[in-house]
């Protein structure tokens, strides 16, 4: 007996130690994979070069084995695939639908303090006129791509056809509006997440999105992208976030105390796989 298949992931950014958190995430999607015996894939998301580091992938995939997770191979390591996120963007680009954003971090936080009620995340850019933007492009001035909005809702003739099924809520109306134009390429060159995400998840066959709660605006921006380059929309599951003691969620630049420590200090696998309630 098989039923329509399955296929989820894992998909951490070695930069750091995992701990809880990540352990609770990775074992909902690897229960939901065996409650049908569908698949579950590890996908390492390491395009922040300036944050990424090799220590925390062999990191990962000790830790993951330890809390007793099992995931296929090969495991997909995004680094080793520039060039695929490089041909989605060039597409996008293609299509007109992205601009260069020359702004520092403080020339936007100076923007947003102007303006209180945009979320730092939803910056909405203006191109620049064509003769400014070539006499810095060709003073070396760096710059980010940002996906335009308005161009893309002029593409797609509005964002009313976006849709997604969100597990537990059923069809929801994608905002990508919530997170504004994004950056799609980083000044030092590396594709963003959001990019590399929608590209992995069609290549790798993912048929559900497992995930945190953190992320569920990442969902409205990521069903625009799969409109735009013709990608399959998978299912989303949004798990809730493991708090610490201090009833705030666990996050690695907090500190959160990490499944290597809880190993040093004696806990066993089965116990921590029992206090974040998988037996
Ligand atoms: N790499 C992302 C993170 O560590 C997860 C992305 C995803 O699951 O879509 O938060």
């Amino acid at each position: 007996m098989s039923g329509p298949p399955f296929v989820t992931r894992f998909a951490p950014s070695p930069t750091g130690l995992l701990h809880r958190g990540h352990a609770f995430s990775a074992l909902t999607a690897f229960a939901a994979a065996q409650a049908v015996r569908g698949r579950l894939l590890l996908r390492i998301e390491d395009l922040d070069r300036t944050r990424c580091r090799p220590e925390f992938v062999t990191a990962i995939h000790e830790d993951l084995a330890w809390i007793g997770l099992a995931w296929e191979r090969p495991v997909r390591q995004q680094s080793d695939h520039l060039e695929t996120y490089a041909a989605a963007l060039a597409t996008l680009k293609a299509q007109g639908l992205l601009y260069r954003c020359f702004k520092t971090r403080s020339d936007l936080e100076g923007e947003i303090a102007g303006a209180p009620h945009e979320p730092m995340d939803a910056y909405r850019g203006a191109a620049l006129a064509a003769a400014e933007e070539a006499r810095r492009v060709a003073a070396g001035e760096p710059y980010a791509w940002r996906l335009s909005l308005a161009a893309a809702e002029r593409v797609l003739g509005g964002f009313a056809g976006l849709t997604f099924v969100v597990e537990g809520e059923g069809l929801v109306q994608a905002r990508p509006e919530l997170g504004g134009d994004v950056v799609l390429a980083r000044k030092d060159g590396a594709v963003a997440y959001h990019l590399a995400c929608v590209t992995d998840d069609a290549l790798q066959g993912i048929t559900h999105v497992i995930r945190g709660a953190d992320l569920i605006q990442a969902a409205h921006v990521q069903r625009l992208l799969q409109a735009l380059l013709g990608l399959p929309t998978p299912v989303y599951r949004h798990h809730r976030l493991l708090a610490g003691p201090d009833g705030k969620r666990l996050a690695k630049r907090d500190r959160a105390e990490t499944l290597r420590d809880l190993r040093a200090r004696g806990m066993t696998a089965a116990e921590l796989r029992g206090e974040i309630g998988f037996d």
